[in-house]
């Protein structure tokens, strides 16, 4: 059984007349496929954006994307506290690089934004969201380590950020993950990240003080509970231009944090279908884009897809 997937969208065409190829196509196939698969409720796109950009026309029978375009539904983990990445608005709706990144993938599988729903996965609850299969992936400022990867697996990099810390903006005693301890800092992360692990080393265990979301470090930096808030330089970023001034990034990262969109442990055929999304999204604009919409408009300077990893 194959699954029509839409086809690559053709600069060249005027819009109108790449549509009505797009519909011819898109009806001829759902003619011959109606039968046993559907034609994914969403997949006839009406717009450029929400038309896929992958390269093969097709979805072997089997695969998660021949599953997820035949239902024309997905559903991601994401955050829903960190600004510029991934954040619940009061209108409900999720925004951020990580919501557009998922977008992106979707489209490729027919699936426009109605079709996809977005649940919280706080940073220890993505692998048993994976595994267990409450979502279809993650995007959500999730590092790619070899202790993961024992459990899940990843496509990308599709971004690279680095650990940083941030502090309240008239602080000038901490500099530096080095300055933590003769400072005597209490310093917040959130339970089951990498920055919460890599800190242990510049800070003793009683000056650790961990939550479940960033949000909440932030709140507390702002009583004063704590003296710094360590993860991502790009999540800190976040927080700290939503905080109006209140804080700043100590502006010294001290890891690299390569993140991966996170799959079912060795799902091979839908990693590899995530990066010809991002290579084809890098290719003509939308990564770019995606960026310039949401993290870009505080960070200024635009990414460029990193070297995509081998699929395992
Ligand atoms: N990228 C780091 C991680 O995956 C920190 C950010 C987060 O907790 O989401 O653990």
């Amino acid at each position: 059984m194959r699954i029509p997937q839409p086809p690559v969208r053709r600069r060249l065409l005027p819009a109108r007349s790449m549509r009505r190829r797009w519909f011819a196509a898109t009806v001829l196939a759902c003619a011959v496929t109606l039968a046993v698969a559907g034609c994914g409720g969403d997949s006839t796109a009406s717009t450029d954006k929400t038309v896929g950009a992958g390269s093969s026309p097709t979805f072997a029978a089997g695969t998660t994307m021949a599953r997820l375009a035949a239902a024309g539904k997905v559903t991601v983990g994401t955050k829903f506290d960190q600004p510029l990445f991934g954040l619940k608005g009061l209108d409900g709706k999720v925004a951020g690089f990580d919501v557009e990144i998922a977008k992106i993938i979707s489209a490729g599988m027919g699936i426009n934004e109605s079709g996809i729903t977005f649940v919280e996965t706080p940073s220890s609850q993505r692998e048993g969201a994976i595994q267990q299969g409450k979502v279809d992936f993650v995007v959500a400022t999730y590092t790619i380590n070899d202790k993961r990867k024992q459990l899940v697996s990843f496509a990308g990099p599709y971004y690279q950020a680095g650990q940083d810390i941030m502090v309240k903006k008239d602080n000038t005693t901490i500099t530096g993950p080095e300055s933590l301890r003769p400072a005597n800092a209490k310093v917040c992360s959130v339970s089951g990240s990498t920055p919460a692990e890599k800190i242990k080393q510049y800070v003793d265990a009683s000056n650790i003080v961990l939550f479940d979301v960033y949000s909440k470090c932030a709140d507390a930096l702002r009583t004063g509970q704590v003296d710094a808030v360590t993860t991502d330089n790009v999540v800190l970023l976040g927080l700290a231009d939503a905080s109006g001034g209140a804080f700043k990034l100590v502006d010294k990262p001290f890891t690299t944090e390569p993140y991966g969109i996170g799959i079912k442990k060795g799902d091979i055929a839908f990693c590899q279908f995530i990066h010809e999304q991002l290579t084809a999204a890098s290719a003509d604009g939308r990564y770019a884009k995606a960026w310039q919409s949401t993290a870009g408009k505080v960070t200024g300077t635009t990414p460029t897809l990193p070297t995509l990893a081998t699929c395992s």
